[in-house]
């Protein structure tokens, strides 16, 4: 009778552990780039079991997960979102808790270049994505799909912060795409009931940035003595949040987040081009000699460039007590030196991606 009672016992016990580890099962899509690599840290930190899905494009780096990859709470599995024999499998295996979806094609410039990648991936890869998730819901009712956009979507805000329920004027392919994608999620939240949240968040700056970005761009010419390309007249305005920031901000849409509702994400700190360049250049002088090469170089702007853009994030501050922390100063020196300290973060990734200007060929047609 008692042999009976514990092995009654150990089952229960088995089942705990298996659903708690379902519990615990976090699907992060895109997770080897910049902010997915940097929210799966989060996750891991806090105890989740993250499954890493990436297609692994140029963008992807595996130096990103180096500190977890060898984790037993972390897979990375290589695949498309928008596979419709892989991603059903993999979401019936695991029964994630939470989906965030960072998944995308991000570089404004080279959607200019190629802008059909980006309806591929940031459109229709995502409509398969919900498709398979249409089918999950079945299976699993308890999990919530988190959309990760951008403040591009609202286009140029010369004045005032653009809120949540914003009309959306987007001037990027790019943004044209996460704008669709967004629109899409949405509809299948309205239509279908799937258990979604947007978030729509201000550039990101922080460790694991390509340096096809702003940012990483200054900083790996300060440090390999090459101009800084300046866009312009340099005065394009944005609103700058530290990738940390976001990440929390990202669980706390998770932890307390509505469904069916939009969060904007910024720090409400606005500065121009210019003005980033020139705190990395000062910041830098703390750290290293600057070459001779080092300076501010103005060249042709981008076609379509957005002049501003700003969020109203007052939703995320009052229904969900969450705040950016980390200022400006602060964020761009740990920035500096996180690039300074991990330059074996640059040989991953192909020369030609981080020093070709893109984005310029129709510049040239006009
Ligand atoms: P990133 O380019 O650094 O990384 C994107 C990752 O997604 C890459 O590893 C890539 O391989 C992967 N990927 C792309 N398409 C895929 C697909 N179809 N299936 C599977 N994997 C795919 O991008 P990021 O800067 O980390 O941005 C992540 C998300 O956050 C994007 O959706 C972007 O629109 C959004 N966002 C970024 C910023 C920013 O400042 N970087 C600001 C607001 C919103």
């Amino acid at each position: 009778y008692c042999d009976i009672v514990v092995i009654h016992f150990k089952i229960l016990e088995y089942n705990i552990i298996v659903l708690f580890n379902m519990n615990k099962n976090i699907i992060v899509t895109g997770g080897l780039g910049f902010i997915g690599s940097n929210l799966i840290d989060l996750l891991i930190k806090k105890n989740f079991h993250v499954i890493n899905i990436d297609k692994v494009n140029y963008s992807s780096n595996f130096y990103n997960v180096k500190n977890f990859k060898f984790k037993k709470n972390y897979k990375f599995i290589k695949c498309d979102i928008g596979d419709l024999k892989k991603i059903p499998k993999i979401l019936s295996k695991y029964k994630p808790r939470a989906i965030f979806n960072l998944a995308a094609e991000t570089h404004v410039d080279r959607s200019i270049d190629s802008p059909k990648q980006f309806v591929n991936s940031n459109i229709l890869s995502l409509f398969n994505l919900l498709e398979s998730l249409r089918k999950l819901k079945k299976i699993n009712k308890k999990f919530k799909l988190i959309h990760i956009s951008t403040d591009e979507v609202f286009g140029d805000i010369l004045k005032g912060r653009s809120k949540e329920n914003d009309s959306y004027k987007p001037s990027s392919p790019y943004a044209a795409s996460k704008a669709s994608s967004d629109h899409l999620v949405y509809s299948y939240y309205k239509t279908y009931n799937l258990p979604i949240i947007i978030t729509n968040c201000t550039n990101n700056y922080g460790a694991n940035q390509h340096p096809e970005k702003l940012i990483p761009k200054l900083i790996y010419n300060i440090i390999n003595n090459l101009p800084l390309p300046i866009y312009g007249n340099g005065k394009n305005s944005r609103e700058w949040i530290y990738v940390q920031d976001h990440c929390e901000a990202l669980f706390k849409v998770f932890e307390k987040g509505k469904l069916g509702e939009f969060y904007n994400i910024g720090s409400g700190i606005n500065l121009s081009n210019t003005q980033i360049a020139k705190i990395l250049l000062r910041i830098s002088k703390k750290y290293i000699s600057t070459g001779s090469k080092v300076r501010l170089k103005y060249i042709k702007d981008r076609p379509g460039h957005d002049v501003r853009y700003a969020l109203n994030s007052n939703k995320m501050k009052k229904k969900l007590k969450w705040l950016a922390k980390i200022n400006i100063e602060k964020g761009l020196e740990k920035t500096f030196k996180w690039y300074l300290e991990n330059k074996d973060y640059f040989k991953f990734l192909n020369k030609r991606d981080i020093v070709k200007r893109l984005g310029n060929k129709w510049l040239k047609k006009v």
